[in-house]
């Protein structure tokens, strides 16, 4: 069946395997199914939906409403959102059923939704497990003294990373899995000592690296395979190679640029697989491991069985339209920054341990048949935060979805006007950027609140940095540094001087939002072209689009050119 998406209007196909799985996630209430209805926008309308509600990296300065402690948040100040710190949001000194209310069957639900977000005291940052000295992680967990990582678990002083996974001491870097002492760096797993390196698998000590797999002591290679002492990809002897290595010197800023550039023009030349990924079997997607039946998803690693689903990691199976994160997240479908041993949720956003059918829900810890409601812990039977019977549970909520569907809500995700923020603060201006006018002329909102500027006792332009790390002083930790693209001010923290000084790098002349969307652009888009394999000529579907200038091959034919 072919529909035409409800927004964009693009033609969208919904196949028998999408209404099997549709009819399999619905609902059953006293025996009796309430089906889903087929999605009304195209999966791109959909995932851009679902990304307008997310803030991810964008933080303000916050205040818990109950112990008065000052802290970071996602939320922008004048939205005036109640927040709670961890603690206290944790804690046993409110009770979220205090703001219960009941339906109210002559207005629209998501307009009373919202209301009930607005009133709940949301959790300033989102943060999981233990964590320690690290105030400044969000959608994170389980880490310790790191600082600025978003999308990680599992970290050691880690910073300004996103989509870090059981790393140690990586700096800036954007999917650094299973990763230590790696530097600017992107798509990298099981890496060790790596500075500037892309698309890299269980490589060591080595230095502006792309596509490489098993080497060591490699300096500007691309697609080498269990190589050692290679550089600029010439195969050296070791003698030769360390004679070589002495005149570089990545502590130059200049230097640094230089090799990074080069890089670039080497990658340009260089034959690559039409898509990203390892160990998968009936997948289509792009940056996808260890995955099985998998179909139009990115970034994924051991999902089984799925459609669109974005960046699930240690385990998921039986997902559509997921944006995010896994960790054993079943039979799920509409869903944002959920999972940890949840199952069965839909329409809902940071709902996750131990959690289950959930449906239209927000910010949910370990609960259990749940309808609308907001910021529960260990919560059952509960709709717009109004505790029920287990029986008048299964009475009220057909009540609700049958007026949904009169209205047309049932079956769709929160619309983008009750996001709590501004558009280009949200992950959808990553994906589906727009400049204010044309977002505002959407319907977005645009957030014009920035992050305050950082104390500081003088400014100091990037370019009047000194190009060595050797000869930056200690007093740049007083300083704020004006970004040499944004113009915004930033600053260097201690443990991150220490981190440059330690493995000899200079120091950054851009502020981090900026240098996570350089590392970002350095990835392909997650968008299909047609282009035609480059030795056989075969059609293949890739994210390298036709006009780039690399050279893409079909699996087959770089199969045989890399491994033959
Ligand atoms: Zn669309
Ligand atoms: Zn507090
Ligand atoms: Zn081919």
């Amino acid at each position: 069946m072919i529909k035409d998406c409800g927004k964009c209007g693009v033609g969208f196909e919904v196949t028998d395997e999408d209404l099997q799985f549709y009819s399999s996630v619905s609902p059953v209430f006293g025996g009796k199914k309430y089906d889903l209805p087929a999605p009304t926008l195209c999966p791109d309308c959909r995932q851009q939906r679902r990304l307008a509600q997310c803030n991810e990296i964008n933080l303000y300065p916050g205040e818990c409403l109950m112990c008065k402690k000052k802290m970071p948040t996602c939320h922008a100040p004048h939205i005036k959102q109640p927040i709670y710190c961890r603690e206290c949001w944790h804690s046993e000194k409110w009770d979220a059923r205090s703001f219960g209310r009941d339906f109210d069957f002559n207005r629209p639900f998501f307009e009373q939704f919202y209301e009930l977000r607005k009133a709940v005291p949301a959790l300033a940052l989102n943060s999981q497990g233990e964590c320690v000295n690290s105030d400044y992680i969000h959608y994170a967990g389980w880490s310790k003294n790191s600082y600025l990582i978003m999308h990680a678990d599992y970290c050691e002083n880690c910073y300004y990373g996103y989509g870090f996974k059981k790393n140690l001491y990586c700096v800036d870097g954007f999917y650094n899995l299973h990763s230590e002492l790696c530097y600017d760096c992107v798509d990298i797993y099981k890496c060790y000592g790596l500075t500037c390196a892309q698309d890299c698998t269980a490589c060591a000590s080595s230095a502006f690296i792309r596509d490489c797999v098993g080497c060591n002591d490699c300096f500007l290679c691309v697609g080498q395979r269990n190589a050692r002492f290679c550089f600029e990809n010439q195969q050296l002897t070791q003698e030769e190679y360390k004679e070589k290595m002495k005149s570089v010197d990545f502590s130059s800023y200049k230097k640094y640029q230089e090799y990074k550039a080069r890089l670039n023009e080497m990658s340009k030349k260089h034959t690559f697989k039409e898509y990203h990924g390892t160990n998968l079997h009936n997948c289509f997607g792009d940056y996808l491991k260890n995955c099985k039946d998998l179909k139009y998803s990115f970034d994924c690693e051991d999902v089984e069985t799925g459609k669109y689903c974005y960046q699930i990691v240690l385990g998921g199976k039986s997902l559509y339209d997921v944006y995010q994160f896994g960790t054993n997240f079943q039979l799920s479908y509409e869903c944002t920054i959920c999972g940890v041993n949840s199952y069965h949720l839909m329409f809902s956003d940071n709902s996750m341990a131990d959690s289950s059918d959930l449906i239209y829900c927000w910010y949910m810890e370990g609960c259990k048949n749940c309808f609308g409601c907001v910021g529960m812990n260990h919560a059952k039977y509960c709709i717009f935060n109004k505790q029920y019977t287990e029986d008048e549970y299964n009475a009220l909520v057909p009540k609700i979805i049958e007026h949904m569907r009169k209205t047309g809500e049932w079956g769709e995700f929160w619309p983008y006007e009750i996001s709590l923020h501004g558009y280009n603060k949200t992950s959808a201006q990553m994906y589906y950027p727009l400049v204010r006018e044309e977002a505002i002329k959407q319907g977005f909102k645009w957030e014009d609140c920035e992050t305050p500027a950082p104390e500081f006792n003088k400014v100091v332009k990037a370019k009047d940095l000194p190009d060595k790390i050797q000869d930056t002083k200690d007093d740049i930790l007083n300083a704020a540094i004006e970004c040499e693209i944004t113009g915004k001010l930033f600053k260097i923290t201690a443990p991150e001087l220490q981190f440059y000084r330690r493995v000899g790098l200079p120091i950054p002349r851009r502020n981090w939002i900026q240098r996570h969307f350089d590392r970002f652009n350095q990835r392909n888009p997650r968008k299909f072209w047609e282009r035609n394999c480059g030795k056989c000529g075969g059609k293949i579907t890739t994210t390298y689009s036709p006009d780039r200038p690399e050279i893409v091959y079909c699996e087959n034919c770089y199969m045989k050119t890399v491994y033959n």
